[in-house]
């Protein structure tokens, strides 16, 4: 994944926000980020602090929620975690019929403004 390109997102999502809600700050911004969306989270926390500066979110924080990546099996139908270290195969029957069903999501959850 391309982190400015994110971050870029993330901030005018923010921006937005705060203008809708005619803030004059933004406190803190919260993501969520799929185990598998191959975000960094040091990357993510760089260009927010960057693109950020002279904007309502200066001095803003950043929090990235992590959430684990699941699979959910075709042969079993059971559910699951996996790691990226993984060949994706259900943990329960060992099948390879799996699906991911999170893990690749990347989105802000939250915003906190003043
Ligand atoms: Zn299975």
């Amino acid at each position: 994944m391309h982190e400015l390109g994110l971050t870029q997102s993330i901030l005018e999502i923010a921006l937005e926000h705060a203008a809708k809600n005619g803030a004059e700050r933004i406190l803190k911004v919260k993501v969520v980020a799929g185990d598998l969306a191959g975000v960094i989270d040091e990357s993510l926390q760089f260009y927010f602090e960057y693109l950020t500066r002279d904007t309502l979110a200066d001095g803003a924080g950043l929090v990235i929620e992590h959430v684990p990546a699941v699979i959910k099996c075709g042969a079993c139908g059971v559910t699951g975690r996996v790691t990226q270290q993984q060949v994706f195969t259900c943990p329960q029957c060992d099948a390879l019929a799996v699906e991911l069903i999170a893990g690749r999501e990347f989105y802000v959850d939250s915003i906190e403004v003043e």
